[in-house]
């Protein structure tokens, strides 16, 4: 196979809500220590690796006993801020473990949209990746209001791989790929391996809906993916649900790559 995350330079990885975080609220702990392990692998063989986590929200909300279904702004924001304290600490231990350092970044959009803003936090990962620190990011959801949140990390994540010059981008989903429909809709859905160019054709078998194909839906990925393509910067989607996910990704056949016309160079 081609693509291989062992190859990388500097990863960085977007990992979801719902496969950090359980039905209860809680961190599914076996499985962020699998992934954990799988950075630290990568760490001990030199790449550079970003993880860009999602979970604050799903956190805060258990623990404030927020209803379920959807949240006002406002609640969203208190319950990613008890979130957050929670899930940073989580990291901060597991990576402690391994006698890494982790650093935490929380970023907006107006960071991305912000000159000066934009070369500090660039300067800072820099920074980090030079001290052999893994950063772990998520967007700042106590202060993003609706208009200037990402909203989703899929996004997030393809920014920071463009301030830090990755050359790999992951997105562990809760689906196996990119599919020319919705499998969970369409029995006669193939997953696409790779793809070098977002077509009309590949933007239309995404659908429109935002949750048919999971958190951040299908969209947000293929933005994703066009912002990682433009920077020379190939991405995975892969499923993220299995323990080992980094390591699975380089085992298995079921994934789409995004890749960069630009051919990628190892
Ligand atoms: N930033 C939000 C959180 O940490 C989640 C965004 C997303 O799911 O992509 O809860």
């Amino acid at each position: 196979m081609k693509h291989k995350i062992a190859d990388a330079n500097c990863i960085v990885v977007k990992v979801g809500s719902s496969l950090l975080v359980d039905e209860l609220g809680s961190i599914r702990r076996p499985w962020l220590e699998s992934l954990i392990n799988d950075v630290v692998e990568c760490w001990k063989r030199g790449q550079q690796v970003l993880l860009v986590s999602s979970g604050a929200i799903a956190l805060g909300r258990r623990h404030l006993h927020l209803k379920s279904g959807t949240l006002h702004l406002e609640e969203k924001q208190a319950a990613a801020s008890v979130g957050q304290i929670k899930l940073a600490h989580a990291y901060q231990e597991m990576l402690a473990s391994h006698g890494i350092t982790g650093a935490q970044v929380l970023l907006t959009l107006e960071d991305s949209k912000d000159e000066e803003r934009y070369r500090n936090a660039k300067n800072t990962f820099e920074t980090l990746l030079k001290l052999r620190a893994i950063p772990v990011i998520n967007e700042n959801d106590t202060v993003a209001t609706a208009e200037i949140r990402f909203g989703d990390n899929d996004r997030l994540a393809a920014l920071v791989a463009k301030m830090v010059n990755a050359d790999t981008l992951i997105l562990l989903s809760d689906i196996e790929g990119f599919y020319t429909a919705n499998p969970q809709l369409d029995p006669l859905a193939t997953l696409i391996p790779e793809v070098k160019q977002l077509t009309p054709e590949i933007l239309a078998m995404a659908g429109d809906s935002a949750t048919q194909f999971g958190s951040g839906g299908m969209i947000s990925k293929l933005t994703a993916a066009q912002m990682a393509l433009e920077s020379n910067c190939r991405m995975v989607i892969a499923a993220g649900k299995h323990l080992n996910p980094l390591k699975r990704i380089d085992q298995v056949a079921t994934k789409t790559w995004f890749v960069p016309e630009l051919e990628f160079e190892t």
